[in-house]
């Protein structure tokens, strides 16, 4: 037998590629010799090589499974164009095309199929798995995506539950699950319902250190808007989302006024033109591209020197995804958002009178909270970013917060009577509850519960309730205490939250500018 082709040859005469990029050759190496792996890498990071060299480098097919019927086609063609043997299945292709693919497939002629899940689980195709078990000829199976099996995230596919039978049908067969969006409480959800407890896990680094982030109060965005890419981004490619159709294009135009060369891109435009705006935007220099999230989803331009968002995105992975399409060429690139309070009023009350079950609407609550947190913080913006992917960082020295240190206020005494409610009453109840309890209010809960006995009852009369939200969002977001999901948000210290209760560590945070406390009363409905 001639020596098996190691993986940097593969990598080389295969891809075209030199070297391997960060973790990827002790990934390659782990599946390759058949061990399981979940891996943890931001966008762009180059998760493929990770199953595609393995896949190339066992005998027999790789089984891939995908939920993106766009990405699958891309990565066939692209491996196809390499001279790889590759396939899909899905919905897309007619009896015949796919009765071919499986054809190949029985023959042993593929070294990659992408499969949609769906199909994976249908008794037709594991028969067809079961017949390359049989003659050693199934490779590996990589799961992309694998947040999708997440049942409190926004992508969640019921299908990949029941990938947790393939370690049980083909135990002997390597598995990789892969995704960019995991923090860690799901990074936990996955290895447990995808069955990989086992599997050694590769986590990359998420942060983008080019990237400088910016959060400025809202007062008129798009003067503020336009101010900053005059002055940072003059003739610059940039991006600037708007959450409404009608935002986006009323800024584009405004935009144009002024003088800067802006297209608008929303779902609701007419196929043609929103291909033509797509086109322009990567091949003109110094375009810039009012959307809403519709833009950007496998948009590959590396010079985007800025993104902008006018509203609050829906969550920190959004933000982070939005973000991160600034600066991919690694040369400096910025964030920059305009925030205010009536933002969170208004995407509160879109979640409220949505038709969503209770379950994701209390998820879409937190994940909001979580994202005011960020907004609010007057430490690291970056460490605040990172810090949600589970990783630890120093202060960056290139956001906001760092460059230009905000005001504060010492808020260590609050801090800790709203941990020592979270203790006295059980680790059990949410912030409105324990805001209750705290303000002394003898609600029908509180009395049920006894807890106009416990020592915190009414210990925080000082504050009133909007500045106690702002209190607990900021005690989430910078995870003293966690939120439950699974016990209708209710609030458990962390290992953080000792130092705080002890006395040893302070608290603050950002003082809000006189006009926007004004500003953030209420709105008449
Ligand atoms: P992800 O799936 O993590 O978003 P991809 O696998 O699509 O990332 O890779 C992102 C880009 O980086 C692709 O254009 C890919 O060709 C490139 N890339 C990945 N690994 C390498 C490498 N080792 N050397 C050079 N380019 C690489
Ligand atoms: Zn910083």
């Amino acid at each position: 037998m001639p020596p098996a082709p190691s993986a940097l040859h593969v990598l080389e005469h295969v891809f075209g590629y030199t070297a391997f990029r960060g973790p990827q050759q002790d990934i390659v190496e782990h599946v390759a010799a058949g061990g399981d792996a979940l891996v943890l890498m931001p966008t762009g990071g180059g998760k493929s090589l990770c199953y595609q060299v393995p896949a190339l480098l066992r005998e027999g097919t790789a089984i891939v499974v995908s939920p993106l019927i766009a990405l699958m086609h891309d990565q066939v063609s692209a491996l196809v164009e390499a001279g790889v043997s590759a396939a899909f299945l899905n919905s897309s292709l007619d009896m015949d095309r796919a009765r071919a693919v499986e054809r190949a497939l029985y023959d042993g002629e593929l070294d990659l199929l992408y499969v949609a899940p769906e199909r994976l689980m249908t008794p037709r195709f594991l028969d067809q798995l079961d017949h390359l078990r049989d003659t050693g000829r199934l490779a590996l199976f990589a799961i992309d995506e694998a947040h999708c099996v997440s049942q409190w995230g926004h992508d969640f596919r019921p299908e990949y539950l029941q990938l947790s039978i393939l370690p049980e049908r083909y135990p002997s067969i390597p598995r990789i699950a892969l995704t960019a969006t995991a923090d860690r409480q799901t990074r936990e959800e996955i290895a447990q319902r995808l069955r990989l407890e086992d599997a050694r896990r590769f986590v990359s680094s998420f942060d983008r250190p080019n990237i400088r982030y910016t959060i400025v109060d809202k007062q008129d965005a798009r003067r503020q808007l336009l101010g900053f890419i005059r002055e940072e981004f003059p003739s610059d490619a940039g991006i600037v989302y708007c959450l409404s159709r009608r935002k986006v294009e009323e800024t584009a135009a405004w935009l144009c006024e002024q003088g800067v060369n802006a297209l608008p891109y929303h779902a609701g435009l007419p196929a043609e033109q929103r291909a033509e705006h797509q086109t322009r935007f990567l091949r003109e220099d110094g375009l810039v591209m009012v959307a809403t999230i519709a833009f950007g989803m496998g948009i590959d331009k590396p010079d985007v020197r800025f993104v902008a968002h006018l509203d609050l995105p829906r969550s920190i992975e959004g933000y982070y995804q939005e973000t991160g399409r600034a600066g991919r060429d690694g040369l400096p690139a910025q964030a920059w958002m305009a925030w205010g309070a009536q933002d969170v009023v208004q995407q509160r009350r879109m979640i409220d009178e949505s038709e969503a079950g209770e379950d994701f609407k209390r998820l879409a609550r937190n994940r909001l909270d979580v994202l005011v947190g960020l907004v609010e913080a007057t430490t690291c913006r970056r460490q605040h970013l990172l810090a949600y992917f589970g990783e630890d960082a120093a202060p960056c020295g290139n956001c906001d917060n760092c460059l230009n240190p905000p005001q504060t206020w010492d808020a260590t005494d609050a801090a800790r009577k709203a941990l020592s409610c979270v203790y006295r009453t059980g680790q059990r109840y949410g912030a409105g509850h324990l805001i209750d309890v705290l303000r002394g209010e003898r609600s029908e809960k509180v009395l049920e519960r006894g807890h106009d006995q416990v020592s915190t009852f009414g210990i925080g009369a000082e504050l009133d309730e909007k500045q106690w939200r702002t209190l607990f969002r900021q005690l989430v977001a910078r995870e003293y205490v966690a939120v439950d999901h699974e016990r209708y948000g209710a609030l458990a210290l962390t290992d953080l939250a000792r130092p705080l209760l002890r006395g040893e560590a302070e608290f603050l945070m950002r003082l809000v500018p006189e006009r926007d406390k004004r500003r953030s009363k209420r709105p008449a409905r």
